[in-house]
Protein backbone atom coordinates (compact mmCIF):
# COMPACT_ATOMS: atom_id res chain seq x y z
CA UNK A 1 0.00 0.00 0.00
CA UNK A 2 1.72 3.09 -1.15
CA UNK A 3 1.71 5.81 1.67
CA UNK A 4 2.84 9.50 1.62
CA UNK A 5 2.99 11.94 4.02
CA UNK A 6 0.64 15.02 2.82
CA UNK A 7 1.28 18.37 4.48
CA UNK A 8 -2.03 19.28 3.63
CA UNK A 9 -3.26 16.82 6.71
CA UNK A 10 -0.08 16.66 8.24
CA UNK A 11 -0.25 12.91 8.30
CA UNK A 12 0.55 9.95 6.25
CA UNK A 13 -2.11 8.81 3.82
CA UNK A 14 -2.94 6.14 1.80
CA UNK A 15 -1.96 7.26 -1.82
CA UNK A 16 -5.12 6.64 -3.93
CA UNK A 17 -5.52 8.53 -7.34
CA UNK A 18 -9.04 10.62 -8.38
CA UNK A 19 -9.12 8.61 -11.36
CA UNK A 20 -8.58 5.31 -11.36
CA UNK A 21 -4.82 3.99 -12.52
CA UNK A 22 -3.83 7.63 -13.73
CA UNK A 23 -2.03 10.09 -11.50
CA UNK A 24 -2.77 13.57 -12.58
CA UNK A 25 0.64 15.51 -10.70
CA UNK A 26 2.61 19.51 -11.22
CA UNK A 27 5.90 20.21 -9.93
CA UNK A 28 7.05 24.27 -9.14
CA UNK A 29 10.13 23.99 -11.76
CA UNK A 30 13.10 26.39 -11.52
CA UNK A 31 13.31 30.38 -12.04
CA UNK A 32 15.71 30.50 -15.08
CA UNK A 33 17.87 32.95 -13.86
CA UNK A 34 21.21 30.74 -12.87
CA UNK A 35 22.12 27.49 -12.83
CA UNK A 36 20.79 25.08 -10.24
CA UNK A 37 22.05 24.58 -7.39
CA UNK A 38 22.26 20.67 -6.07
CA UNK A 39 19.88 21.62 -3.44
CA UNK A 40 17.41 22.26 -6.48
CA UNK A 41 18.43 18.69 -7.43
CA UNK A 42 17.79 17.51 -4.09
CA UNK A 43 14.05 18.10 -4.68
CA UNK A 44 14.31 17.69 -8.77
CA UNK A 45 15.52 14.04 -7.90
CA UNK A 46 12.77 13.34 -5.04
CA UNK A 47 10.20 14.19 -7.65
CA UNK A 48 12.22 11.60 -10.15
CA UNK A 49 11.73 8.92 -7.59
CA UNK A 50 8.24 9.89 -6.64
CA UNK A 51 7.67 9.49 -10.67
CA UNK A 52 9.33 6.30 -11.32
CA UNK A 53 7.62 4.43 -7.50
CA UNK A 54 4.44 5.78 -8.77
CA UNK A 55 4.82 4.16 -12.38
CA UNK A 56 6.40 0.88 -10.61
CA UNK A 57 2.99 0.66 -8.46
CA UNK A 58 1.45 0.41 -12.14
CA UNK A 59 -0.10 4.06 -12.50
CA UNK A 60 0.14 6.14 -15.27
CA UNK A 61 1.39 9.51 -14.92
CA UNK A 62 0.87 12.97 -16.32
CA UNK A 63 3.07 15.01 -14.99
CA UNK A 64 3.29 18.91 -15.64
CA UNK A 65 6.44 21.31 -14.56
CA UNK A 66 6.86 24.83 -15.35
CA UNK A 67 9.57 27.04 -16.00
CA UNK A 68 9.04 30.15 -14.32
CA UNK A 69 10.89 32.24 -17.26
CA UNK A 70 9.56 36.15 -16.36
CA UNK A 71 10.30 36.91 -12.71
CA UNK A 72 12.19 39.94 -10.68
CA UNK A 73 15.76 38.16 -10.57
CA UNK A 74 15.22 37.42 -14.19
CA UNK A 75 14.09 40.85 -14.84
CA UNK A 76 17.18 42.22 -13.10
CA UNK A 77 19.71 40.38 -14.66
CA UNK A 78 18.51 40.87 -18.42
CA UNK A 79 18.76 44.65 -17.93
CA UNK A 80 22.28 44.38 -16.01
CA UNK A 81 23.22 41.96 -19.30
CA UNK A 82 21.60 44.47 -21.64
CA UNK A 83 19.38 40.75 -22.95
CA UNK A 84 15.78 40.16 -23.52
CA UNK A 85 14.59 38.16 -20.53
CA UNK A 86 14.01 34.97 -23.21
CA UNK A 87 17.85 35.15 -24.05
CA UNK A 88 18.71 34.54 -20.32
CA UNK A 89 15.63 32.19 -19.47
CA UNK A 90 16.36 29.98 -22.52
CA UNK A 91 20.46 29.71 -21.57
CA UNK A 92 19.04 28.74 -18.35
CA UNK A 93 16.24 26.53 -19.23
CA UNK A 94 18.50 24.56 -21.45
CA UNK A 95 21.61 24.24 -19.15
CA UNK A 96 19.01 22.50 -16.62
CA UNK A 97 18.00 20.08 -18.88
CA UNK A 98 21.48 19.49 -19.71
CA UNK A 99 22.23 19.05 -15.97
CA UNK A 100 19.03 16.98 -14.95
CA UNK A 101 20.65 14.81 -18.36
CA UNK A 102 23.45 13.73 -16.12
CA UNK A 103 21.44 13.13 -13.13
CA UNK A 104 19.22 11.05 -15.06
CA UNK A 105 16.22 12.92 -14.52
CA UNK A 106 13.18 11.55 -16.69
CA UNK A 107 11.49 14.78 -18.06
CA UNK A 108 8.03 15.47 -17.05
CA UNK A 109 5.37 14.67 -19.68
CA UNK A 110 5.24 18.19 -20.39
CA UNK A 111 7.48 21.34 -19.57
CA UNK A 112 5.53 24.31 -19.52
CA UNK A 113 6.91 27.98 -19.82
CA UNK A 114 4.86 30.74 -17.59
CA UNK A 115 5.30 33.69 -20.82
CA UNK A 116 3.18 30.86 -23.38
CA UNK A 117 0.55 30.74 -21.08
CA UNK A 118 -0.20 34.52 -20.30
CA UNK A 119 -3.65 34.54 -21.73
CA UNK A 120 -4.74 31.42 -18.98
CA UNK A 121 -3.52 33.48 -16.18
CA UNK A 122 -5.15 37.04 -17.20
CA UNK A 123 -7.91 34.93 -17.91
CA UNK A 124 -7.83 32.89 -13.76
CA UNK A 125 -7.38 36.59 -12.40
CA UNK A 126 -10.34 38.09 -14.41
CA UNK A 127 -12.43 34.51 -12.96
CA UNK A 128 -11.35 35.73 -9.35
CA UNK A 129 -12.17 39.57 -10.00
CA UNK A 130 -15.98 38.23 -11.32
CA UNK A 131 -16.01 36.68 -7.84
CA UNK A 132 -14.96 39.78 -6.07
CA UNK A 133 -11.73 38.15 -4.69
CA UNK A 134 -9.51 40.95 -5.84
CA UNK A 135 -8.81 44.33 -5.81
CA UNK A 136 -7.09 46.76 -7.47
CA UNK A 137 -4.02 49.28 -6.14
CA UNK A 138 -2.04 51.57 -8.44
CA UNK A 139 -2.53 49.42 -10.84
CA UNK A 140 -2.03 46.29 -9.70
CA UNK A 141 -4.37 43.35 -8.68
CA UNK A 142 -4.53 41.36 -5.35
CA UNK A 143 -6.26 38.99 -4.04
CA UNK A 144 -7.98 39.66 -1.07
CA UNK A 145 -7.37 37.32 2.02
CA UNK A 146 -9.60 37.87 3.68
CA UNK A 147 -12.50 36.86 1.68
CA UNK A 148 -11.07 33.35 1.61
CA UNK A 149 -11.64 32.18 5.22
CA UNK A 150 -9.52 28.98 4.53
CA UNK A 151 -6.66 30.81 3.84
CA UNK A 152 -3.38 29.48 5.50
CA UNK A 153 -4.96 25.82 6.24
CA UNK A 154 -1.56 24.00 4.18
CA UNK A 155 0.99 26.42 6.16
CA UNK A 156 -0.90 26.05 9.75
CA UNK A 157 -0.97 29.69 9.56
CA UNK A 158 -2.38 31.14 12.56
CA UNK A 159 -4.25 34.21 11.22
CA UNK A 160 -5.98 35.37 14.38
CA UNK A 161 -2.45 37.33 15.13
CA UNK A 162 -2.11 39.24 11.51
CA UNK A 163 -4.18 42.11 11.96
CA UNK A 164 -6.20 43.31 8.40
CA UNK A 165 -6.01 46.59 7.64
CA UNK A 166 -2.81 47.43 8.21
CA UNK A 167 -1.12 49.54 5.12
CA UNK A 168 2.25 48.20 4.66
CA UNK A 169 4.03 47.92 1.68
CA UNK A 170 5.59 44.94 -0.04
CA UNK A 171 7.12 44.30 -3.34
CA UNK A 172 7.15 47.81 -3.65
CA UNK A 173 3.57 47.59 -4.59
CA UNK A 174 0.71 49.01 -2.10
CA UNK A 175 -1.53 46.65 -0.38
CA UNK A 176 -4.91 46.92 1.85
CA UNK A 177 -4.09 43.92 3.80
CA UNK A 178 -0.56 42.83 4.37
CA UNK A 179 -1.78 39.37 3.80
CA UNK A 180 -3.02 40.03 0.58
CA UNK A 181 -0.78 39.07 -2.96
CA UNK A 182 -0.52 40.23 -6.41
CA UNK A 183 -2.14 38.45 -8.96
CA UNK A 184 -1.00 41.03 -11.35
CA UNK A 185 1.68 43.54 -11.00
CA UNK A 186 1.51 46.73 -12.41
CA UNK A 187 3.69 47.80 -15.14
CA UNK A 188 7.24 49.51 -14.66
CA UNK A 189 9.72 51.01 -16.90
CA UNK A 190 12.35 48.53 -17.91
CA UNK A 191 10.13 45.53 -17.52
CA UNK A 192 8.51 43.15 -19.69
CA UNK A 193 4.24 44.12 -20.12
CA UNK A 194 1.55 42.42 -21.56
CA UNK A 195 -2.14 44.16 -21.71
CA UNK A 196 -4.68 42.84 -19.90
CA UNK A 197 -8.40 44.26 -19.36
CA UNK A 198 -7.41 45.41 -15.86
CA UNK A 199 -4.42 46.89 -17.19
CA UNK A 200 -1.14 46.50 -18.53
CA UNK A 201 1.35 44.57 -16.42
CA UNK A 202 2.62 40.44 -15.75
CA UNK A 203 1.60 38.72 -14.16
CA UNK A 204 2.34 37.72 -10.10
CA UNK A 205 4.65 34.12 -9.74
CA UNK A 206 1.42 32.72 -7.61
CA UNK A 207 -1.30 32.93 -10.32
CA UNK A 208 1.39 30.98 -12.78
CA UNK A 209 1.40 27.81 -11.12
CA UNK A 210 -2.35 28.16 -10.49
CA UNK A 211 -3.17 28.64 -14.41
CA UNK A 212 -0.72 26.53 -15.57
CA UNK A 213 -1.64 23.34 -13.67
CA UNK A 214 -5.28 23.43 -13.82
CA UNK A 215 -5.36 23.92 -17.47
CA UNK A 216 -3.21 20.52 -18.11
CA UNK A 217 -4.64 18.92 -15.11
CA UNK A 218 -7.93 19.59 -14.52
CA UNK A 219 -9.59 21.80 -11.71
CA UNK A 220 -9.01 19.10 -9.03
CA UNK A 221 -5.72 16.57 -9.63
CA UNK A 222 -3.70 14.24 -7.57
CA UNK A 223 -0.28 15.39 -6.31
CA UNK A 224 1.74 18.81 -5.91
CA UNK A 225 5.46 19.04 -4.87
CA UNK A 226 8.22 21.68 -4.53
CA UNK A 227 10.56 22.32 -1.39
CA UNK A 228 9.26 23.27 1.44
CA UNK A 229 10.14 26.49 1.49
CA UNK A 230 7.06 26.68 -1.52
CA UNK A 231 4.28 25.84 1.44
CA UNK A 232 4.12 29.58 2.26
CA UNK A 233 3.99 31.26 0.53
CA UNK A 234 3.70 29.92 -2.70
CA UNK A 235 1.31 27.14 -2.50
CA UNK A 236 -0.82 28.58 0.00
CA UNK A 237 -1.79 31.23 -2.71
CA UNK A 238 -1.97 28.46 -5.21
CA UNK A 239 -4.57 26.87 -3.14
CA UNK A 240 -6.21 30.16 -2.55
CA UNK A 241 -6.91 31.59 -6.11
CA UNK A 242 -7.45 28.36 -7.14
CA UNK A 243 -10.37 27.40 -5.08
CA UNK A 244 -11.37 30.57 -5.01
CA UNK A 245 -11.96 30.63 -8.45
CA UNK A 246 -13.25 26.86 -8.93
CA UNK A 247 -15.27 26.59 -5.61
CA UNK A 248 -13.72 23.11 -6.12
CA UNK A 249 -10.91 21.36 -3.80
CA UNK A 250 -7.41 22.08 -5.96
CA UNK A 251 -4.82 19.32 -4.83
CA UNK A 252 -5.15 15.69 -3.04
CA UNK A 253 -1.85 15.55 -1.90
CA UNK A 254 1.00 17.79 -1.27
CA UNK A 255 4.28 16.58 -0.89
CA UNK A 256 7.31 19.04 0.30
CA UNK A 257 10.92 18.00 -0.07
CA UNK A 258 13.14 19.34 2.47
CA UNK A 259 16.49 21.15 2.61
CA UNK A 260 19.27 19.93 1.53
CA UNK A 261 21.91 22.29 3.88
CA UNK A 262 25.55 22.88 4.36
CA UNK A 263 26.62 23.38 7.93
CA UNK A 264 23.58 24.18 9.59
CA UNK A 265 22.13 26.41 6.38
CA UNK A 266 19.93 25.97 3.86
CA UNK A 267 22.16 25.92 0.57
CA UNK A 268 21.17 28.87 -1.58
CA UNK A 269 21.82 31.39 -4.06
CA UNK A 270 21.46 34.52 -1.65
CA UNK A 271 23.59 32.64 1.33
CA UNK A 272 26.27 31.95 -1.02
CA UNK A 273 27.37 28.83 0.31
CA UNK A 274 25.84 26.69 -3.11
CA UNK A 275 27.52 24.55 -5.55
CA UNK A 276 25.80 23.96 -8.96
CA UNK A 277 26.10 20.50 -10.45
CA UNK A 278 28.99 22.17 -12.60
CA UNK A 279 31.10 22.80 -9.48
CA UNK A 280 30.92 19.07 -8.31
CA UNK A 281 32.04 17.55 -11.71
CA UNK A 282 35.06 20.32 -12.27
CA UNK A 283 36.15 18.85 -8.59
CA UNK A 284 36.06 15.22 -10.49
CA UNK A 285 32.81 13.89 -8.97
CA UNK A 286 30.68 11.73 -11.18
CA UNK A 287 26.90 12.64 -11.72
CA UNK A 288 26.17 9.20 -10.35
CA UNK A 289 27.48 9.46 -6.97
CA UNK A 290 25.58 12.82 -6.39
CA UNK A 291 22.49 11.22 -7.61
CA UNK A 292 23.41 8.42 -5.47
CA UNK A 293 23.85 10.76 -2.57
CA UNK A 294 20.56 13.00 -3.16
CA UNK A 295 18.36 9.63 -3.25
CA UNK A 296 19.98 7.98 -0.67
CA UNK A 297 18.64 10.28 1.97
CA UNK A 298 14.99 10.06 2.93
CA UNK A 299 13.04 13.19 1.37
CA UNK A 300 11.14 14.35 4.32
CA UNK A 301 14.67 14.66 6.43
CA UNK A 302 17.11 17.49 5.70
CA UNK A 303 20.30 16.30 3.54
CA UNK A 304 23.51 17.52 5.80
CA UNK A 305 26.14 18.26 2.08
CA UNK A 306 29.62 17.13 2.51
CA UNK A 307 32.17 16.25 0.61
CA UNK A 308 32.96 12.92 2.58
CA UNK A 309 29.62 11.84 2.15
CA UNK A 310 29.65 12.41 -1.73
CA UNK A 311 32.86 9.81 -1.16
CA UNK A 312 30.28 7.36 0.27
CA UNK A 313 27.99 7.53 -2.26
CA UNK A 314 30.45 7.13 -4.43
CA UNK A 315 31.65 3.97 -3.07
CA UNK A 316 28.39 2.56 -2.62
CA UNK A 317 27.35 3.33 -6.52
CA UNK A 318 30.86 1.12 -6.94
CA UNK A 319 30.07 -1.63 -5.15
CA UNK A 320 26.88 -2.12 -6.75
CA UNK A 321 28.65 -2.10 -10.17
CA UNK A 322 30.87 -4.62 -8.96
CA UNK A 323 28.32 -6.80 -7.74
CA UNK A 324 26.44 -6.92 -10.62
CA UNK A 325 29.91 -7.33 -12.62
CA UNK A 326 30.02 -9.97 -10.42
CA UNK A 327 27.17 -12.01 -11.35
CA UNK A 328 27.51 -11.27 -15.01
CA UNK A 329 31.02 -12.35 -15.58
CA UNK A 330 31.59 -15.08 -13.03
CA UNK A 331 30.97 -18.99 -13.62
CA UNK A 332 28.52 -20.44 -10.88
CA UNK A 333 28.15 -23.91 -11.29
CA UNK A 334 25.10 -25.38 -12.46
CA UNK A 335 21.44 -25.54 -10.49
CA UNK A 336 19.50 -23.62 -7.87
CA UNK A 337 19.27 -22.94 -3.64
CA UNK A 338 15.91 -22.28 -2.98
CA UNK A 339 17.18 -20.53 -0.21
CA UNK A 340 18.73 -17.51 -2.28
CA UNK A 341 15.46 -17.13 -4.12
CA UNK A 342 13.83 -16.62 -1.26
CA UNK A 343 16.15 -14.13 0.07
CA UNK A 344 16.25 -12.45 -3.06
CA UNK A 345 12.31 -12.21 -2.71
CA UNK A 346 12.88 -11.10 0.93
CA UNK A 347 14.79 -8.05 -0.47
CA UNK A 348 12.04 -7.29 -3.44
CA UNK A 349 9.54 -7.48 -0.49
CA UNK A 350 11.53 -4.87 1.68
CA UNK A 351 12.02 -2.67 -0.92
CA UNK A 352 9.22 -2.43 -2.31
CA UNK A 353 7.97 -1.74 1.40
CA UNK A 354 10.47 1.11 1.85
CA UNK A 355 9.19 2.88 -1.15
CA UNK A 356 5.67 2.18 -0.58
CA UNK A 357 6.34 4.18 2.89
CA UNK A 358 6.48 7.66 1.75
CA UNK A 359 9.30 6.72 -0.23
CA UNK A 360 11.64 5.12 2.16
CA UNK A 361 14.82 5.53 0.23
CA UNK A 362 17.42 4.35 2.87
CA UNK A 363 15.48 1.32 3.87
CA UNK A 364 15.08 0.33 -0.06
CA UNK A 365 18.45 0.97 -0.12
CA UNK A 366 19.43 -1.06 3.05
CA UNK A 367 17.19 -3.91 1.04
CA UNK A 368 19.71 -3.71 -1.53
CA UNK A 369 22.63 -3.97 0.32
CA UNK A 370 21.94 -6.79 2.71
CA UNK A 371 21.27 -8.80 -0.63
CA UNK A 372 24.63 -8.03 -1.87
CA UNK A 373 26.10 -9.18 1.07
CA UNK A 374 24.64 -11.96 1.65
CA UNK A 375 25.23 -12.93 -2.23
CA UNK A 376 28.63 -11.74 -2.08
CA UNK A 377 29.39 -14.20 0.85
CA UNK A 378 27.83 -17.20 -1.29
CA UNK A 379 29.35 -16.33 -3.92
CA UNK A 380 32.74 -16.78 -1.91
CA UNK A 381 31.67 -20.04 -0.39
CA UNK A 382 30.65 -21.30 -4.19
CA UNK A 383 27.44 -21.78 -2.72
CA UNK A 384 26.02 -19.11 -5.47
CA UNK A 385 24.19 -21.58 -8.32
CA UNK A 386 23.52 -20.07 -11.68
CA UNK A 387 19.97 -20.73 -11.35
CA UNK A 388 20.31 -18.14 -8.38
CA UNK A 389 21.34 -15.16 -10.35
CA UNK A 390 18.15 -14.08 -12.48
CA UNK A 391 16.07 -13.51 -8.81
CA UNK A 392 18.93 -11.07 -7.85
CA UNK A 393 19.96 -9.88 -11.30
CA UNK A 394 15.57 -9.02 -11.32
CA UNK A 395 16.37 -7.06 -7.97
CA UNK A 396 19.36 -5.17 -9.63
CA UNK A 397 16.93 -3.92 -12.59
CA UNK A 398 14.00 -3.17 -9.80
CA UNK A 399 16.50 -0.66 -7.53
CA UNK A 400 18.09 0.82 -10.76
CA UNK A 401 14.19 1.34 -12.33
CA UNK A 402 14.30 3.84 -8.96
CA UNK A 403 17.97 4.90 -8.21
CA UNK A 404 19.55 4.71 -11.88
CA UNK A 405 23.51 5.02 -11.15
CA UNK A 406 24.19 1.36 -12.54
CA UNK A 407 24.96 2.10 -16.34
CA UNK A 408 28.81 3.01 -15.96
CA UNK A 409 28.43 6.18 -18.23
CA UNK A 410 29.28 8.77 -16.23
CA UNK A 411 33.05 9.13 -18.24
CA UNK A 412 30.69 9.14 -21.54
CA UNK A 413 28.27 12.29 -19.90
CA UNK A 414 30.28 14.43 -18.54
CA UNK A 415 32.87 14.17 -22.01
CA UNK A 416 29.49 14.70 -24.02
CA UNK A 417 29.07 17.57 -22.41
CA UNK A 418 33.03 18.80 -22.48
CA UNK A 419 31.88 18.56 -25.93
CA UNK A 420 28.64 19.81 -26.30
CA UNK A 421 28.97 22.99 -24.16
CA UNK A 422 32.58 23.81 -24.31
CA UNK A 423 32.76 23.51 -20.57
CA UNK A 424 35.94 23.11 -18.98
CA UNK A 425 35.95 20.29 -16.43
CA UNK A 426 39.85 19.84 -16.25
CA UNK A 427 39.76 17.23 -13.75
CA UNK A 428 37.29 14.73 -15.91
CA UNK A 429 39.58 15.60 -19.31
CA UNK A 430 42.45 14.27 -17.27
CA UNK A 431 40.22 11.39 -16.03
CA UNK A 432 39.11 10.55 -19.49
CA UNK A 433 42.27 9.92 -20.55
CA UNK A 434 43.57 7.35 -18.04
CA UNK A 435 40.33 6.22 -17.02
CA UNK A 436 40.98 2.10 -18.61
CA UNK A 437 37.30 1.23 -20.26
CA UNK A 438 35.59 -2.05 -19.56
CA UNK A 439 36.44 -3.52 -22.56
CA UNK A 440 40.03 -2.81 -22.23
CA UNK A 441 40.18 -4.55 -19.13
CA UNK A 442 38.79 -7.80 -20.37
CA UNK A 443 40.94 -8.04 -23.62
CA UNK A 444 44.33 -7.61 -21.30
CA UNK A 445 42.89 -10.17 -19.11
CA UNK A 446 42.68 -12.20 -21.63
CA UNK A 447 46.04 -11.28 -23.17
CA UNK A 448 46.87 -11.93 -19.72
CA UNK A 449 45.15 -15.78 -19.27
CA UNK A 450 46.93 -16.22 -22.54
CA UNK A 451 50.74 -15.14 -21.53
CA UNK A 452 50.03 -17.12 -17.97
CA UNK A 453 49.08 -20.71 -20.12
CA UNK A 454 52.28 -20.20 -21.82
CA UNK A 455 54.50 -19.60 -19.10
CA UNK A 456 55.09 -16.19 -20.34
CA UNK A 457 54.89 -14.37 -15.71
CA UNK A 458 57.34 -11.44 -17.28
CA UNK A 459 54.21 -10.06 -19.84
CA UNK A 460 51.38 -11.30 -17.12
CA UNK A 461 52.82 -8.83 -14.24
CA UNK A 462 53.04 -6.25 -16.81
CA UNK A 463 49.56 -6.46 -17.35
CA UNK A 464 48.82 -6.72 -13.83
CA UNK A 465 50.95 -3.80 -13.01
CA UNK A 466 49.25 -1.74 -16.68
CA UNK A 467 45.98 -2.67 -15.08
CA UNK A 468 46.81 -1.55 -11.17
CA UNK A 469 48.41 1.99 -12.49
CA UNK A 470 44.28 2.30 -14.70
CA UNK A 471 43.07 1.51 -10.79
CA UNK A 472 41.80 -1.77 -11.90
CA UNK A 473 42.64 -4.39 -9.30
CA UNK A 474 42.98 -8.17 -10.02
CA UNK A 475 41.86 -10.96 -7.90
CA UNK A 476 43.19 -14.54 -8.55
CA UNK A 477 40.39 -16.48 -7.21
CA UNK A 478 39.80 -20.44 -7.15
CA UNK A 479 36.75 -19.85 -9.84
CA UNK A 480 38.71 -17.72 -12.37
CA UNK A 481 39.71 -14.06 -12.30
CA UNK A 482 38.12 -11.14 -10.76
CA UNK A 483 38.39 -7.44 -11.31
CA UNK A 484 36.86 -4.29 -9.51
CA UNK A 485 38.13 -0.89 -9.66
CA UNK A 486 39.55 1.17 -7.11
P1 LIG B 1 13.63 27.94 -7.31
O1 LIG B 1 14.36 27.96 -8.62
O2 LIG B 1 14.28 28.76 -6.24
O3 LIG B 1 12.15 28.24 -7.47
O4 LIG B 1 13.73 26.45 -6.75
C1 LIG B 1 13.37 25.30 -7.46
C2 LIG B 1 13.04 24.18 -6.49
O5 LIG B 1 14.16 23.87 -5.65
C3 LIG B 1 11.90 24.52 -5.54
O6 LIG B 1 11.04 23.39 -5.42
C4 LIG B 1 12.60 24.83 -4.23
O7 LIG B 1 11.77 24.56 -3.13
C5 LIG B 1 13.75 23.86 -4.28
N1 LIG B 1 14.91 24.25 -3.42
C6 LIG B 1 15.54 25.44 -3.35
N2 LIG B 1 16.58 25.41 -2.46
C7 LIG B 1 16.62 24.15 -1.97
C8 LIG B 1 17.47 23.44 -1.03
N3 LIG B 1 18.52 24.02 -0.42
N4 LIG B 1 17.20 22.14 -0.78
C9 LIG B 1 16.16 21.51 -1.39
N5 LIG B 1 15.34 22.10 -2.29
C10 LIG B 1 15.55 23.40 -2.59
ZN1 LIG C 1 4.67 26.87 -8.44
Amino acid sequence: MLRFYNTLSSKLEEFQPLQAGRVRMYTCGPTVYDHAHIGNFRTFVFQDILRRTLRLRGFELTHVMNITDVDDKIIRKANDAGVSIQEIACKYEEALFVDSDLLSLERPGKVVRATEHIPEMIQLVARLAEKGYTYSSEGSLYFRIGKFPRYGQLAKLDMKGIRPGARIEADTYEKADPRDFAVWKASKPDEPVWEAPFGAGRPGWHIECSAMSMKYLGESFDIHTGGTDLVFPHHTNEIAQSEAATGKPFVRFWLHAEFLIVEGEKMSKSLGNFYTLRDLLAKGHKPSAIRYLLASVPYRRQLNFTFDGLHQAAQSVERLRNFQLRLRTEKFPDGHSEALRERAERARQEFDAGLDDDLNTAVALAAVFNLVRDANTAMDRGEFRRGDAPAVEALLGRFDGIFSVLADDDREKVKDIQLAFGVSLNRWADSVEVQVSDARVEALLAERRQARASRDFARSDQIRQELANGGIIVEDTRDGVRWKRK
